[in-house]
């Protein structure tokens, strides 16, 4: 009885604030349909490097600099321990970072550049949110978001990126698409090494931990206030005294999700 007057209940409620939403007053003009957001397919790629098979592990160590600053733990431990990696990079971080820019730079060897876009939008070409970001929403947005990037990244002195990953690394697959036809290979990735810098710095240790032969993994390097970054450091660390082979996304084959890569 209980249960049913409940359901009763919400059914009242909720009917007419349904229609309140969806329907026009009398007397104004039809509102136009409006797709649902779940109905937009988005798709997050994984994507692995080729397995070295026998002897040392080989992983990949990517880094997104979406905005913001830079973490000095993370930047140093790569250059001190002499490992390489690949950053992406969005041309908002690189109008606020020249002197990252140029420790990037002054190491070629070490690091890999890569296109992350020009404001961190999704590369979404259908109007919605992403972890309430809004999606870039059309074509003419994902082109722009990807040229934009790139523009800001050759204006800086970086070579041409082949490489793209998009803010949430979430995409539609029309996106994918249309940023593989503008010469992109999409970077995916395995593990989630913080978990958009949040992650308390023991669980990021445990993500890295977990990593195997042939892993990607992604990190921020964007956030050095955030805890994460000491367990990203520390991680780095220890995947080098297990005797890994960390590589860069342009020194291997590698086969991505969706479409994304070759
Ligand atoms: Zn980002």
């Amino acid at each position: 009885m209980n249960r049913f007057l409940l359901t009763s209940a919400f059914l009242l409620v909720a009917v007419p604030a349904a229609f309140a939403v969806e329907q026009a007053p009398p007397g104004w003009p039809q509102l136009p349909p409006k797709a649902p957001v779940s109905a937009v397919k988005l798709v997050e790629p994984h994507l692995h490097v080729n397995r070295a098979g026998k002897g040392a592990p080989r992983i990949a160590l990517t880094f997104d600099a979406c905005m913001g600053k830079t973490d000095p733990r993370i930047l140093s431990t790569l250059i001190e321990q002499r490992i390489p990696a690949t950053i992406f990079v969005t041309a908002r971080w690189l109008r606020t970072n020249p002197d990252a820019l140029a420790a990037f730079l002054a190491h070629p060897d070490l690091f890999e550049l890569e296109n992350h876009g020009q404001n961190h939008i999704p590369a979404v070409d259908i109007p919605t949110k992403v972890y309430g970001i809004a999606a870039a929403g059309s074509p003419q947005a994902v082109a722009q978001e990807v040229k934009g990037g790139a523009d800001a990244m050759l204006a800086a002195g970086i070579p041409q990126p082949r490489w793209f990953r998009g803010a949430t690394a979430k995409y539609s697959l029309s996106a994918i698409a249309e940023i593989r036809g503008m010469g992109y290979r999409i970077a995916g990735y395995s593990v989630n090494g913080d978990s958009g810098s949040l992650l308390p710095a023991k669980l990021v240790e445990k993500q890295y931990a977990s990593a195997r032969d042939g892993d990607v993994i992604i990190s921020h390097i964007n956030q050095p206030t955030h805890a994460a970054g000491e367990g990203v450091a520390a991680s780095i660390l220890a995947l080098k005294a297990k005797g890994v082979q960390f590589v860069r996304l342009q020194d291997i084959p590698e086969q991505g999700d969706d479409d994304t890569t070759n």
